[in-house]
């Protein structure tokens, strides 16, 4: 009898912290589409409505503070790590830490005041309502903090489409950030996610009669995707980012940038460097710079070959090679190096595909040029009319301004690792949603929200 007593009780312990484990995993996840857009509606409403400034201030600060307590970003981190099989452990660490503390909040809105003859006129941004929001593999976990810190410190609800190969970390991150909001007396609801991110479901949520703006970060397919649905849209395309190094560059520092950038989280990140022209005069010494610094250079045409086989499906990239580190991708190819080699460097000519494919893997296309006018136009040609990001190493005034002009792209860079254009160890807010085809550029809050005008008339103006 007592044993059955015993049973009974373990078997009901057992069954509540299951529930509980499950509740905790699914309490922001929805199977269905329209029970995830319904969940955001209804509290972006009390969120939009109920909640003071200070009152989201104070939500917002708890997230910050919830999420970069404890393990949460290491766990997060390892988690994404795993499941997509893609990046460094130690840059996923910076860019989680880079998400929650630079991610700019609410108080990055304005009034604006126009007072006149004939009264006065505010525009202020509003929230647009429920956003659907579609993350990369590339970046599972720190766009979802980052979106999220934007999206509601706008006054929306989010619910977030994730990869279909990063389900599992994204899942894992957006509990943290539900436990973190339902514990500051947030709605339960403002941020959800699917959990069946099909095309099917993705197909649904953009025509949701319940989302009011799609936030699409990815590849084309889904900016055009998002684009033609007939909704607002922020779209964060691709890119292929050039860096040109001219014969004025102070060698030393441009080498260690270029590795540093290339290398960071093994070339994820869309703003990463992915193709060097180099001016012919400075190259040999920017390469010897480069191979003090982390770069391994793959000489041998034969060598060449086999890394093209293993990492190119056409003009596109190899996905199974996509995020891997400097070593993996060598020894996959037959020749053993330390684990300090960051990037793997391979003199090519300008329309090798390692130039012209965006690769997102630490293999870094050296093309000499024979001055910086060469260097300018075979880098508008290598960036494809993206937009997206170009960097410069120089002290050449006229290059750098000549360059950041003709690119046109949505981030330029001079003289620093790519990664200074979204805060580290740049002055400047994060974003890892950069919206290059809709125009919003280096998201913040106010990307996700419209502007809407109130004017009074003949009265309030007090000079
Ligand atoms: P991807 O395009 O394969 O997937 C991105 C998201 O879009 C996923 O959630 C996926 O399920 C969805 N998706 C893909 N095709 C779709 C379609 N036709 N219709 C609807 N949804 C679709 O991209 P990825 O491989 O995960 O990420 C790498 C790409 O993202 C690179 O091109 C990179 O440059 C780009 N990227 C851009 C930014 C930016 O801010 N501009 C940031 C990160 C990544």
């Amino acid at each position: 009898m007592a044993m059955a007593k015993e049973q009974l009780i373990e078997n009901v312990v057992g069954r509540v912290l299951s529930l509980l484990g499950e509740e905790g995993a699914s309490s922001c996840g929805y199977e269905k589409v329209d029970e995830a857009v319904a969940a955001a509606g209804a509290a972006q409403k009390a969120w939009q409505w109920d909640f003071s400034l200070e009152a989201r201030m104070r939500v917002v600060d708890r997230l910050r503070r919830d999420l970069l307590e404890g393990d949460v970003i290491r766990e997060v981190s390892a988690l994404a790590l795993e499941e997509t099989g893609m990046g460094r452990l130690d840059d996923k660490l910076i860019k989680k830490r880079l998400a929650v503390e630079k991610t700019p909040g609410p108080e990055f809105f304005a009034t604006k005041a126009v007072s006149g003859d004939h009264g006065l006129v505010l525009e202020e941004l509003s929230p647009f309502g429920v956003i659907a929001s579609i993350t990369p593999s590339t970046n599972p976990v720190a766009s979802v903090f980052n979106n999220t810190l934007c999206m509601i410190s706008g006054g929306n609800g989010v619910v977030f489409a994730p990869h279909p190969g990063a389900v599992k970390s994204t899942l894992r991150a957006l509990e943290h950030v539900t436990r973190s909001l339902e514990a500051s007396g947030a709605p339960s609801g403002l941020v959800t996610t699917l959990t069946q991110p099909s095309m099917e479901n993705l197909g649904l949520l953009m025509e949701h009669r319940g989302i009011q703006l799609i936030s699409a970060t990815g590849g084309p397919g889904v900016v055009r995707a998002a684009l033609s649905s007939g909704k607002p849209a922020v779209g964060a395309g691709p890119g292929n980012p050039p860096v040109v190094v001219d014969e004025t560059a102070d060698l030393r520092a441009a080498a260690r940038d270029v590795i540093l950038g290339c290398s960071f989280d093994n070339n994820l990140p869309c703003i990463a460097e992915k193709e060097l022209f180099a001016v012919n005069c400075i190259a040999d010494e920017l390469k010897k710079h480069m191979l003090e610094s982390g770069a391994f250079e793959l000489k041998d045409p034969k060598d060449v070959g086999k890394l093209m086989e293993l990492t190119l499906r056409g003009d596109a990239p190899n996905k199974a090679c996509v995020g891997k580190s400097a070593p993996w991708l060598l020894e996959q190819i037959g020749l053993k190096v330390g684990g300090d080699v960051r990037v793997i460097l391979v003199e090519t000519p300008e329309d090798h595909p390692f130039v012209q494919v965006e690769m997102l893997m630490p293999v870094l296309p050296l093309v000499r040029v024979a001055d910086f006018d060469e260097a300018l136009a075979a880098s508008l040609r290598a960036e494809h009319g993206f937009r997206h990001s170009a960097a410069i190493h120089s002290t050449h005034v006229v290059h750098m301004s000549r360059m950041a002009r003709a690119m046109e792209t949505t981030i330029f860079t001079k003289n620093a690792p790519s990664y200074a254009s979204i805060g580290v160890g740049g002055d400047c807010p994060t974003a890892f949603t950069i919206a290059t085809t809709t125009g919003q550029g280096p998201t913040t809050p106010l990307s996700f929200c419209r502007t809407r005008r109130c004017l009074l008339h003949g009265a309030f103006r007090i000079v």
